[in-house]
């Protein structure tokens, strides 16, 4: 600030001195008339004003007018006015002075401006040119505050990433205490300037979401350019963010789609020598007579095994299956309560003496399912009801409806599930630590379920009360029903 000060009086002063040079020369050394130092004057002032300004030609006017009274005219060497004609010339030249200074201060600034403006827009377009090469790198954050910082020539630039909570500098200084201010913007809409420093400091604001916050520090820029500049930089973090999204998915998809060709493969090989095992055990123990205790044991300890990793198979088989999205429903109008009722007749046989409740009003409307694969989702929730719950306890299955979906409902009075495991037991091989060590299984079971009910376009979930029981719920869409005319 005070150097602008003493570099404004320097300027004015030259201008007092360029004023007395010309009056030396006008007076002095050319003996000029008063025509000829008015014009000299006029020409001293033009170009004040064309360099320094309005307020440094103002000066001049003042004093080439006191000049050309004193010097030029007459009674010269006094500050009066003879001849009233003199006034009109005195006047005049004040006036040509004030509008000449007036006009070519307007053209400077304009010519100052237009520099500005070009070299803004040449800076925006090295941004742009810049983003677009290095736009999706790594380190975005890093790049762009460097970038900032060498082209608008900033002496620092920090730009803050909320999602690592981190921020990266550009340009020869760090901010001081910069952090607590650019969480603060975060969501700010308008960019701010700091009245304390010359910081701007503004939020970046992605399509629906903020992206970061900015710093700059010794940058000057017309509000426009700032926009611009502002929208540039969201591009850039933008474009790089769904490039790093992408190429996740894609790795993510990758790889699912290499595990479950792996899971096909290793699944259809172990069936074939599976299957074989499982007949050879199940002939030795029906067909051979007189097996000792020992061997009848031992076969149907081989009987049993493979029984299970039958059923293991043929999970991961399905799984393989329903990941690359190899299933394809046929869905078709489904009656509730038969549905239930065909699910429920292949649980009869093993119910030795557990009560099977159904209740199902007659008035539910129909679900639009495939009933092949909504039976396997079914089946499989009522078999865990089996599994981890007393044998001599109920087990409960009912349905309420909406306009738009049935929801069965599978009930045990089972150990429960604690609510922090109860999105966890749909994922692929989880198994809870108290399961494992007692009932046989794969932990794919409620993963194929939902994975099934998903595809319907509805839902699986638990609801539970431990030490009580849970209550598992299939929520399928209901089928519309034909406008009868
Ligand atoms: P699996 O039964 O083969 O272990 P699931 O995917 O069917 O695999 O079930 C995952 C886990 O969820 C089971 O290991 C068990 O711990 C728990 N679980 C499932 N159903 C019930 C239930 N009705 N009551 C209590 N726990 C259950």
């Amino acid at each position: 600030m005070s150097s602008q000060i003493s570099s404004r009086l320097l300027r004015l002063w030259l201008s007092l001195a360029l004023i007395a040079a010309a009056t030396f020369i006008c007076y002095v050394a050319i003996h000029a008339n008063a025509t000829t130092a008015g014009f000299v004057f006029l020409v001293g002032i033009l170009v004040i004003a064309a360099t320094w300004g309005l307020i440094e030609a103002l000066v001049a006017s003042g004093a080439a007018m006191l000049c050309f009274n004193y010097f030029f005219l007459p009674p010269v060497g006094r500050l009066a006015i003879a001849d009233p004609q003199n006034w009109a010339a005195l006047l005049t030249f004040v006036a040509t002075a004030l509008i000449a200074s007036h006009l070519s201060d307007r053209a400077r600034k304009e010519a100052h401006e237009a520099k500005r403006r070009q070299q803004e827009t040449e800076r925006l377009y090295e941004l742009s040119r810049v983003i677009l090469l290095t736009g999706t790198a790594r380190h975005i954050y890093f790049q762009v505050a460097q970038n900032l910082a060498r082209i608008f020539e900033c002496r620092s630039v920090a730009i803050y990433d909320p999602e690592t909570a981190t921020i990266s500098y550009g340009g020869q200084q760090q901010l001081p205490e910069i952090e607590a201010r650019l969480k603060q913007v975060l969501t700010a809409t308008a960019p701010a300037q700091d009245p304390a420093s010359d910081v701007l400091i503004a939020g970046i604001a992605g399509s629906g979401r903020a992206l970061g916050s900015l710093a700059m520090a010794g940058i000057s820029l017309s509000d426009n350019a700032l926009q611009a500049l502002l929208k540039l930089v969201a591009i850039a973090l933008e474009g790089a963010r769904t490039q790093q999204a992408a190429t996740h998915a894609e790795a993510v998809r990758q790889s699912e789609e290499f595990k479950s060709t792996l899971l096909d493969a290793i699944a259809h090989e172990f069936k074939t020598p599976l299957t074989s095992i499982k007949v050879a055990s199940t002939s030795i123990l029906t067909d051979v007579p007189d097996l000792s205790p020992q061997v009848r044991e031992l076969t149907s300890i081989i009987d049993e095994e493979a029984s299970r990793l039958n059923l293991l198979v043929t999970d991961a088989v399905r799984m393989a299956q329903m990941d690359a999205s190899k299933i394809q429903l046929e869905k078709q109008p489904v009656a509730v309560a038969e549905f239930v009722g065909r699910v429920l007749e292949d649980f009869r046989p093993r119910l030795n003496g557990r009560s099977l409740r159904v209740n199902l009003s007659q008035t539910l409307p129909r679900i639009a399912a495939d009933p092949d694969l909504a039976s396997m989702a079914l089946r499989q929730v009522i078999d865990n009801g089996f599994k981890y719950s007393l044998p001599a306890s109920a087990i409960e299955v009912a349905a309420d409806a909406s306009a738009e979906w049935v929801t069965i409902r599978v009930r045990d009075q089972g150990p429960g599930i604690p609510k922090r495991e109860s999105e966890r037991i749909f994922d692929r091989f989880y198994r809870r630590r108290v399961a494992k060590d007692r009932v046989p299984g794969s932990g794919l079971g409620l993963y194929i379920a939902r994975e099934i009910v998903r595809a319907h376009g509805g839902d699986l979930w638990v609801e539970s009360v431990v030490g009580s029981g849970s209550e598992f719920c299939l929520m399928l869409p209901a089928q519309e029903e034909p406008v009868r005319s």
